[in-house]
């Protein structure tokens, strides 16, 4: 029998065969005569894992060599801390500037308060007319040239994916055209990281839980350019400072193993697909199919900003709130999981991650019509 399609926004669906491999694994990791849950983090095994987890992770993302990539605890939200907490001293006015385009930079914005000067750099929060299409709240990305970015800034943050709004921005703006080129961007990647290639380049740092699109609750991904390293507050905890992480390769405190070990047959699993290109193309035919049919009916809808549209989270109204449970229902009869939207925005929201197959969205659309038709 084959397993259900799980449209959850996080935790999320992973590779059935990097779950039959973890199934396999279990008891014995490789005739180790141990599960990869009782290892040392400092023994040979666990040491081989992690290590082949980051250079798999490095390959995947290009990531350049004079960035440190850390395997950390804390998760999205424990970031929105730690990233002033290590940046945010970087330069003498301790500022940093934040791009609040829906729920998850909301967040960031408000924990950061906390550590320096804080500013709001652009806001999604009102209103706006674009392409001569009236846009709600947090349905659209604020255009980088009216970001009011300080030059006195240590950093500017960005979410990248906006993983409740379905919001998704990849034009990263050269910071010096904005008046700050000693400012370095800093993103949430946590819910589209790996679904396409990034020009790490772009930003100084990026971080990611990754339940989302990566592997187990319990682990967050930080690539995060070597020279901003180093400027940690004086409160910082030492398990959380970049510094100190990066120097002990991710083994200054016992990392989440288990979720390294997973994460690291994820990438595997990736490589075997074909690399980020290869999700990108898959991602991009996924998410059409799923935007085509909701733009060609009344009964549905998504509001988002065209060229913004997530290809990865996908939030969609039914014409009548009143179908709502009755919709949840017939899906999970449907063995069409977890599709229930974010209790902030209402509705549906389906996210189909790269571990969600084209097959799950075409039954996705072949229920929605079927619904549709049954009660439109
Ligand atoms: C899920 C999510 C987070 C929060 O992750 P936690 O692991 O719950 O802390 C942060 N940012 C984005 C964009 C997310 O999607």
């Amino acid at each position: 029998m084959t397993r259900p399609y799980n449209f959850s926004a996080g935790p999320a669906v992973l590779p059935e065969p990097v779950l039959r491999q973890a199934a396999a694994e279990m008891l014995d990791w490789r005739g180790s005569g141990m599960s990869v849950m009782e290892m040392s983090h400092r023994g040979k095994q666990f040491e081989q894992i992690c290590d082949e987890a980051e250079a798999d992770l490095r390959e995947l993302l290009s990531v350049p060599d004079d960035y440190a990539v850390l395997f950390l605890q804390g998760g999205g939200i424990g970031e929105n801390a730690i990233v002033p907490l290590n940046l945010i001293g970087r330069r003498q006015a301790h500022a940093a500037d934040y791009v609040v385009n829906g729920s998850w930079s909301t967040k960031s914005f408000k924990e950061a308060l906390r550590y320096g000067d804080v500013a709001m750099a652009a806001s999604a929060e009102g209103p706006a007319v674009l392409d001569g299409v009236e846009q709600g709240p947090w349905t659209y990305m604020p255009d980088p040239a009216s970001w009011r970015v300080r030059p006195q800034a240590s950093y500017v943050h960005l979410c990248s994916n906006e993983t409740i709004g379905g919001v998704e921005f990849m034009d990263w703006p050269d910071l010096a055209a904005l008046g700050a080129p000693e400012a370095v961007l800093t993103v949430d990647a946590s819910s589209h990281i790996l679904s396409r290639p990034m020009d790490v380049r772009r930003a100084g740092l990026i971080y990611a839980g990754a339940q989302k699109n990566i592997g187990p609750a319990g682990l967050t991904i930080v690539i995060v350019r070597k020279d901003l390293l180093g400027h940690a507050l004086p409160i910082c905890p030492s398990a959380f400072d970049y510094a100190i992480v990066a120097k002990e390769r991710s083994r200054f405190n016992t990392p989440p193993t288990y979720a390294i070990y997973i994460a690291g047959l994820v990438f595997k699993w990736l490589k075997e697909q074909g690399g980020v290109a290869e999700m990108e193309k898959l991602n991009v035919a996924k998410a059409k199919l799923l935007y085509d049919y909701l733009d060609g009916t009344d009964f549905y809808r998504n509001t988002v900003h065209r060229p913004v549209r997530s290809r990865m989270n996908v939030p969609f109204m039914l014409h009548d709130d009143a179908l709502n449970a009755p919709f949840l229902k017939a899906a999970e009869e449907a063995r069409l999981l977890q599709l229930k939207g974010h209790k902030s925005v209402g509705g549906m929201r389906a996210s189909i991650y790269n571990a969600m197959p084209i097959e799950g969205v075409r039954a996705l659309v072949e229920f929605m019509k079927e619904f549709e038709r049954t009660h439109g």
